[in-house]
């Protein structure tokens, strides 16, 4: 195998701070939360807080599942804090954000997946503040349409659930999902009252997929109903997880959103440096 080649020149991207940091830095130490924005040293943190958008997430740091991509500790999670959705309503409101991301890490050890925090803390920041949107990017929930539709009732504008990666790699980069699953619950979710929750999805390249497989990938998820997509690339945190098997060109990354456009998604995001949640707010109003 192929060493992949050194980290290109629209890969970098120089990470701005100013004072706004430091101080939505302390809020959300404050309140003993984390953004995905910091914890994952994401380069879009001066764009996205800068339009009022961040991600937080919710139901602690140690997930239980122990996926090839991804940074995220793997455990046995703590117990449930019940607070949480009001000190995460209370931070939306000190950092003055008009777009918020809830996620979490998968909790396969709670009988509900967590899905009544997801639920409380979409209410506590609705209650607060009304005028802000909440998306939200969850697990699978084991495909358990029930609980699903416990946090679709709370009223997310936004509801996101990644399949991260075409068909075939699945298994060998995801730990305990399947495209199937995560495919149903999507399928689900577009389906759920009036249709009027927007369905989102998002894909990495760079893991070992081919063009080819990524279109198929494209068509399946729109046939399940997602309208909203986001296709980034993927960079290994570490040697220890799954390798970054190519860079995608800028030029490819917009064929692939046309290609989308013409599948018939409402909004697409794609580039080398897009995450799930790169200017969400821009979607919502898609
Ligand atoms: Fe990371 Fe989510 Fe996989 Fe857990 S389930 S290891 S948080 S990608
Ligand atoms: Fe945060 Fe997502 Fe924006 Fe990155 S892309 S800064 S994780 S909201």
């Amino acid at each position: 195998t192929v060493r992949p080649a050194r980290i290109p020149e629209w890969m970098r991207r120089p990470i701005q701070t100013d004072v706004d940091y430091a101080e939505t830095h302390a809020t959300l130490k404050k309140n003993g939360l984390h953004t995905v924005c910091e914890d994952a040293k994401c380069p879009n943190r001066h764009e996205c807080w800068n339009h009022g958008t961040a991600t937080i997430m919710i139901l602690g740091n140690v997930c239980t599942r122990d996926c090839r991509f991804c940074s995220i500790a793997t455990g046995k999670p703590d117990g449930l804090d019940t607070e949480e959705p009001q000190r995460v309503a209370e931070a939306v409101e000190t950092m003055k954000l008009k777009h918020v991301v809830i996620t979490s890490v998968t909790r396969d050890d709670l009988p509900d997946g967590g899905a009544e925090i997801f639920a409380q803390t979409i209410m506590a920041i609705k209650t607060r503040m009304p005028e802000v949107t909440v998306e939200v990017l969850t697990p699978d929930f084991l495909g358990r349409k029930e609980l699903l539709f416990k946090v679709l009732d709370a009223g997310p504008v936004v509801f996101n659930h990644n399949v991260e990666t075409v068909k075939r790699l699945q298994r060998s980069i995801r730990s305990g999902a399947t495209y199937e699953r995560s495919l149903k619950i999507l399928k689900h979710a577009s389906e759920y009252g009036d249709g009027s929750i927007k369905v989102k999805t998002g894909i990495m390249l760079g893991l070992g997929e081919t063009n080819e497989e990524v279109m198929e990938c494209l068509q399946d998820i729109y046939d399940h109903g997602v309208r909203l997509l986001t296709i980034g690339q993927y960079m290994a945190p570490t040697r220890d997880h799954a390798r970054t098997k190519r860079f995608v060109t800028p030029k490819e990354f917009t064929d692939f959103e046309d290609a989308a456009y013409k599948i018939g998604f409402e909004a697409v995001a794609s580039g080398p440096l897009v995450r799930s949640s790169y200017r969400a707010d821009n979607m919502v109003t898609a």
